[in-house]
């Protein structure tokens, strides 16, 4: 960070800060000149994939949003555009944040616990989520943003020199980054590494099909549970993001997923309730939920954080409708981060933070009564 305290204003300073508290990288200009940072912003460029041609122009099937564009314009994702009649990702081999990250950031904490990611994003999302922690890369275009030049295969080799046992398609949105994402994955599966999207689950079923066969696991956000709620604060459709959760159950994909407890928009106990209620019929009892605590940002700065009250109100609920792993996150020694066996209740794996401290699981079962627990644990 002190490097990049060089040659910027005082407020430019305050926006890395923020970035940085969110684990995002951005490159300022002043630190472009390496091999490895490059200038050229036109090397995005690449013709995308599941694009249809309408009579009312260039159809983009990835998410639910379903773009129709004329020549030169831009995506809802602002990383896609037609260019001489056909659409093209603007978001391939330049991402903005490059970072290797503990896993448990993801977080996923029932896949190789422990081990590192190295996590990549471009700029662009195909929501627009009022209390995005990632705005500034999520909300804006890869021509906006300080790149590194990163084609899919110097992701992996840059993966495996850092020592990461996973590629992470983060921050921003990798739904909108799909092709760069996808080619990076079947590279890194071949050199034996695996891949894990950190993604709002806003999808198609084709192409996220065709997902699953290359990467391993994934934690969704659910981020309410009506469709009011979900269009007002993210500007998404509800029912797609379930029909993704159970794309990413039966695909075999290790899955988890995360739900921010925002303050006076999805702290309702009822709905968190009718959440559990559906996740426990359908079959994701042993899929663990992680309950996020809000901090005020972007567009809900005048907002509070969650209460912390409340987030061990909804594992508590979560927990009684018969989901088998339940955790609460970014509450600071929380007991609710551990993983315990759902038999016998014995702690099995302590975190401090996004820091493994202890586990004890043996062969991955519980040492004690010999329950196995759900994950990928080698
Ligand atoms: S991925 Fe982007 S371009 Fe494609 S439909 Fe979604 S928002 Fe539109």
């Amino acid at each position: 960070m002190e490097n990049f305290k060089k040659d910027i204003t005082k407020r430019e300073f305050i926006k890395r800060c923020a970035a940085f508290s969110a684990g995002v990288t951005i490159i300022p200009k002043a630190l472009y000149g390496s091999e490895e940072l490059a200038e050229e912003q036109a090397s995005g460029r690449k013709e995308a994939m599941f694009q249809e041609e309408t009579a009312r122009g260039i159809m983009c099937r990835i998410c639910p949003n379903e773009c129709v564009l004329k020549e030169g314009e831009l995506s809802k994702c602002n990383n896609r555009k037609v260019i001489r009649s056909k659409l093209y990702t603007l978001a391939y081999g330049n991402p903005c944040s490059v970072n290797v990250d503990p896993i448990e950031k993801k977080p996923l904490y029932h896949f190789l616990p422990g081990s590192r990611a190295y996590s990549i994003a471009t700029a662009g999302c195909n929501l627009v989520c009022l209390n995005c922690q990632n705005w500034t890369i999520s909300q804006t275009s890869p021509d906006k943003t300080r790149n590194f030049s990163l084609p899919p295969e110097k992701v992996v080799s840059e993966a495996g020199a850092k020592i990461c046992r996973s590629i992470a398609y983060t921050y921003s949105e990798p739904v909108t980054f799909y092709e760069y994402a996808y080619d990076t994955a079947v590279l890194a599966k071949k050199a034996g590494i695996k891949n894990v999207f950190k993604s709002n689950g806003y999808i198609y079923p084709e192409p996220l099909k065709k997902l699953c066969n290359v990467i391993d696991a994934a934690n969704i956000d659910l981020k309410a549970f009506n469709e009011g709620t979900y269009l007002k604060l993210s500007g998404g459709k509800f029912q797609p993001v379930l029909d993704a959760l159970k794309i990413y159950l039966d695909s075999g994909v290790w899955l988890e997923i995360t739900n921010l407890v925002v303050p006076t928009w999805t702290d309702k106990s009822e709905e968190i309730y009718r959440m559990c209620k559906w996740l426990s019929e359908n079959g994701f009892k042993n899929v663990p939920v992680h309950f996020s605590r809000f901090y005020p940002t972007y567009k809900l700065e005048q907002l509070p954080p969650t209460p912390v009250d409340i987030l061990n109100k909804a594992a508590q609920i979560a927990s009684s409708e018969g989901l088998n792993y339940v955790y609460t996150g970014n509450v600071p020694g929380s007991e609710i981060s551990d993983t315990k066996c759902p038999g016998c209740k014995t702690t099995l794996i302590v975190r401090q933070g996004f820091r493994v401290a202890e586990n004890s699981l043996k062969d991955g079962k519980c040492p004690k009564c010999g329950k196995s627990i759900d994950g990928v644990w080698n």
